[in-house]
């Protein structure tokens, strides 16, 4: 009898952890929307391969600058709406919410604090861009499609953050870490982090997607690239021009890649 009444408890104060996001959601439109935005956002990040087991995307709330929506630590294709936490800018879960968390919100928590322009903030470790961050080659947009690349992704290098001890797990697990990537980040969209990953952004969940998945892509062309010659790179101008027009545009691959991943779901 008490280990039923235990689990019934569980059960309860579970659902209320999730009840209040999903509370926000019954109660304001543009909330509902940006969090099954995340959840589809979740799904495409894995099917295009811009995360793994690993990887995270984040959206700050519609309805308050300063909260942002993540899962709980779940695989990226296994997160449904019930596994979204709101948090604070400093990492900190509200609404009660004690389930584990992503060590590495924090990446979230300092890039949102830091960039106003920024709403959306993915984190991965896609191997083809990991090179660029380990070698002292820039990876620079060579087509339109990853021309927010612009001059150069920047290279987060945490031993120079890192205290007391510049030997670290090389998680970005604090604010002060937080802060610091976003530091280097500056006023891009796109940063890698040295022996470990990348974070991208953007002023929306799609166009965040849509970067993380071309610098990747971009990152293997790159590389392909160089094996043949000299590369020849967008010029600035190229870059800038580029980008606006072809990010009136990413309505186009989402759709596609929101159809590739409802219809591989049961
Ligand atoms: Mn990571």
């Amino acid at each position: 009898m008490q280990k039923i009444l235990f689990l019934c408890l569980l059960i309860v104060t579970t659902n209320t952890f999730a009840a209040s996001v999903q509370e926000q959601m019954a109660q304001d439109p543009k909330i509902k929307t940006a969090i099954e935005e995340l959840v589809i956002a979740n799904h495409i990040l894995y099917d295009q391969n811009a995360v793994d087991g690993y990887g995270h995307i984040s959206v700050r709330n519609p309805a308050n600058p300063n909260t942002f929506f993540l899962a709980r630590s779940i695989a990226p294709s296994s997160v449904k709406v019930e596994d979204i936490i709101e948090f604070d800018m400093s990492g900190k879960a509200l609404n009660g919410d004690n389930r584990t968390a992503y060590g590495e919100r924090f990446i979230h928590s300092g890039i949102l604090k830091n960039r106003p322009d920024i709403n959306s903030v993915i984190h991965g470790h896609a191997p083809p861009i990991l090179p660029y961050g380990l070698t002292g080659t820039t990876l620079k947009p060579v087509y339109h499609m990853s021309s927010f690349l612009g001059e150069g992704a920047p290279i987060f290098e945490i031993r120079n953050f890192a205290k007391p001890n510049p030997d670290t797990d090389m998680f970005v697990s604090n604010i002060e870490l937080g802060n610091a990537l976003s530091q280097t980040m500056g006023l891009q969209y796109f940063v890698l982090m040295r022996g470990h990953g990348y974070a991208a952004g953007g002023d929306s969940i799609k166009k965040a997607v849509f970067r993380a998945i071309y610098a990747i892509q971009n990152a293997s062309i790159q590389s392909e690239a160089m094996k043949m010659g000299q590369v020849q790179y967008l010029t600035p101008g190229e870059a800038a021009i580029s980008q606006e027009t072809i990010e009136k545009t990413i309505s186009r691959p989402w759709q596609l890649w929101t159809e590739r991943v409802k219809k591989s779901q049961p």
